[in-house]
């Protein structure tokens, strides 16, 4: 998806300046200097949104490549960017890892030297037990960590994919260590509900089990679908591709998603992805067997039920 159009950026920037005193964006920026770890969709679409409702005095980046910093500064994006981590986050009062969680605490150790005294750390990884494991260890004293999950995205990735819309109406899950400095916790509440993201507060284990389910067994699926679709073509000379159903269809778009991203999802929420996928045998088993012995009704049951959660996700404006 692309940045909008000047006119609809401007237009955006005029509705949320005529939002009203309590409407975010208006009042002085949250933060003095954000810098943000990784520039690919999700960081991006967050400088977008922060330059947007003005939620930062300044934005600097920090991407692995010569070529994305070259982006963002042609994107307009940030206010200083280059791939040495120590001058983006130095002065800094938040950071905002925006990598790979693969890569989470090669970046620590990078970042932890230059961090101020009193700086916020949080980032929008898609595993949360993992930022205790390898990035609280590795701050200074006196640095807090609020580590954070904005549930949205798309198969897209790099600068150009980030869109300032991204995160309006989805929720981001923070998951606080108990007795993170509360002030702490809510400056980043305000910084995604500045971006029109809904607030929910979770146990980082209880998040890997949820999103196990919801986000990361459905990936698997895909990749597996396609996988396999892929092989029976090469094996049965049948022609997948060309005459691709709705269905089918569907499962390549999921699976296109960033291979690096996922990759290092899976290795990390290994527990809560292994049981999610233990479950999903014994229901796909109790599928086949249905089908085998010509089970009707159960088939129609189920798929009367799983339609009636579709449309809840609808009520609830998650489509
Ligand atoms: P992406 O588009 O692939 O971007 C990743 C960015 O990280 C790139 O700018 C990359 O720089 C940079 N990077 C990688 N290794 C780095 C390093 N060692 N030092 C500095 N920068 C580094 O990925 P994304 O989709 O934005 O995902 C980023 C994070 O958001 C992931 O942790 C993911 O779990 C989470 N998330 C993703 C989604 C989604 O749907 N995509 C949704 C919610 C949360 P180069 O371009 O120079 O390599």
């Amino acid at each position: 998806m692309a940045e909008p159009s000047g006119d609809r950026a401007a237009a955006a920037d005029a509705a949320a300046a005529a939002d009203g005193p309590d409407a975010p964006g208006t009042a002085e920026p949250l933060f003095d200097r954000v810098a943000l770890i990784g520039i690919g969709l999700i960081g991006s679409s967050l400088a977008r949104a922060i330059r947007r409702y003005r939620l930062a005095r300044t934005i600097t980046v920090a991407a692995r490549t010569e070529a994305s910093c070259a982006k963002a500064r042609d994107l307009g994006l940030c206010d200083l960017v280059g791939t040495d981590l120590g001058p983006i986050v130095a002065g800094a009062d938040l950071v905002v890892l925006c990598t790979p969680v693969g890569v989470y605490a090669e970046v620590a150790t990078a970042i932890a030297p230059h961090l101020a005294p009193g700086a916020i750390v949080t980032d929008v990884g898609s595993v949360k037990q993992l930022v205790v494991r390898d990035v609280a260890p590795l701050l200074p004293a006196g640095v807090h960590l609020v580590p954070a999950h904005p549930v949205a995205g798309t198969e897209h990735s790099g600068p150009e994919a980030g869109f300032a819309e991204l995160f309006e109406g989805r929720w981001c899950i923070l998951t606080p260590a108990p007795g993170t400095n509360e002030a702490s916790v809510e400056r980043v509440a305000a910084l995604w509900r500045g971006c029109r993201s809904m607030i929910e507060l979770m146990d980082p284990k209880h998040h890997d089990v949820v999103l196990a389910i919801t986000s990361h067994l459905p990936h698997l699926i895909a990749y597996t679908i396609v996988g396999t679709a892929v092989d029976l073509e090469e094996q049965t000379r049948a022609e997948v591709i060309k005459f691709a159903a709705a269905g089918f269809r569907d499962f390549t778009r999921i699976a296109a998603s960033d291979p690096v991203m996922w990759r290092d999802i899976f290795l990390n929420n290994r527990e809560a992805v292994l049981d999610v996928i233990q479950r999903f045998n014994e229901d796909l088993t109790a599928l086949q067997r249905a089908i085998r012995w010509g089970e009707g009704e159960a088939l129609f049951d189920l798929f009367t039920r799983t339609r009636e959660i579709r449309r809840s996700i609808i009520e609830a404006r998650q489509a």
